[in-house]
């Protein structure tokens, strides 16, 4: 496996990458193109990291003709025109201009009988399996790069790079904002008025949670250390867990007289919200 050499939480460098491969292009050597791969994970793997093999299209040397571009048996020729050189000098005026050997395209060499299986280019394209150790804590913004994974240079130029752009699955249950996870939970009203020990959702299982009574609903409690784990680092982000009070439906007959018991105990003082409101329109008539 091999491992990122970089990992990128912007992705800048497409200018300068094809850049310097544009301003290269004239001369013998030439870097090899970078390639993009577009690598898909689960919302776990991203959270715990996970090593994945992924087939990228690669190049390798040609076997029938071991990488010479000539056929089997014959050898690529010192180019005539250039005397081997690669490039053509004349004088014009006081000046001696160089220009690359039109014959030969610089490499001052030519195939007489190029390689049937490459086509005189040396290499053939192969599919390549790459295994890759993707960190924890990685999120769908993230890029990474494999140096030298690219594509073949050529005439002895260097390897392209390979950008792995992360695609994250999302989550049944878990919103994510940066390290920390998001779940919402239901509760009965018993419980939001009575307090209760519930039973949350976790990346690791399953947590007990208290709530305390008089909860409520979308009150937010937070649980540390159960969020992703920081890139690279040490240390986890926070689960956020909401409540939402579930009001009751299909009432039993039994339930209907203890909830109309309760309704004619019931004052306002017993809601915050509601009792604000009445001090308001008191306020307003007074
Ligand atoms: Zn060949
Ligand atoms: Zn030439």
């Amino acid at each position: 496996f091999s491992e990122f050499s970089d990992i990128l939480g912007d992705f800048f460098g497409f200018g300068d990458v094809f850049g310097a491969g544009s301003q290269q292009r004239r001369t013998r050597t030439q870097r090899g193109a970078d390639l993009r791969y577009d690598l898909t994970i689960s919302f776990e793997e991203a959270a715990f990291g996970v090593k994945t093999r992924i087939k990228i299209p690669g190049t390798e040397v040609c076997s029938a003709c071991g990488g010479s571009g000539a056929k089997p048996g014959t050898h690529p020729t010192s180019c005539k025109g250039c005397g081997g050189r690669g490039a053509i000098r004349h004088q014009q005026g006081f000046f001696t201009l160089t220009r690359t050997c039109p014959t030969c395209s610089g490499a001052g060499k030519v195939l007489a009988d190029p390689c049937k299986k490459c086509h005189g280019e040396g290499h053939v394209r192969v599919e390549k399996t790459l295994g890759v150790n993707i960190p924890a804590g990685v999120d769908s913004e993230s890029r990474l790069r494999i140096s030298g994974e690219g594509e073949a240079g050529s005439h002895g130029g260097p390897a392209g790079d390979l950008y792995v752009f992360l695609h994250v699955q999302e989550h049944p249950l878990f919103g994510r904002e940066g390290n920390d996870l998001l779940c919402t939970v239901p509760i009965n009203f018993a419980q939001a008025g009575l307090g209760a020990q519930i039973e949350v959702p976790t990346l690791d299982g399953n947590e007990t949670l208290s709530i305390p009574e008089g909860t409520q609903s979308g009150h937010r409690f937070r649980i540390r250390g159960k969020g992703i784990p920081q890139i690279n680092g040490h240390g986890r982000g926070d689960l956020y867990v909401t409540v939402k009070v579930v009001t009751p439906t299909h009432l039993t007959k039994e339930q209907r007289r203890l909830l109309e018991e309760f309704a004619a105990l019931d004052n306002t003082g017993n809601h915050p919200t509601a009792r604000k409101l009445s001090e308001k329109v008191k306020d307003l008539f007074s």
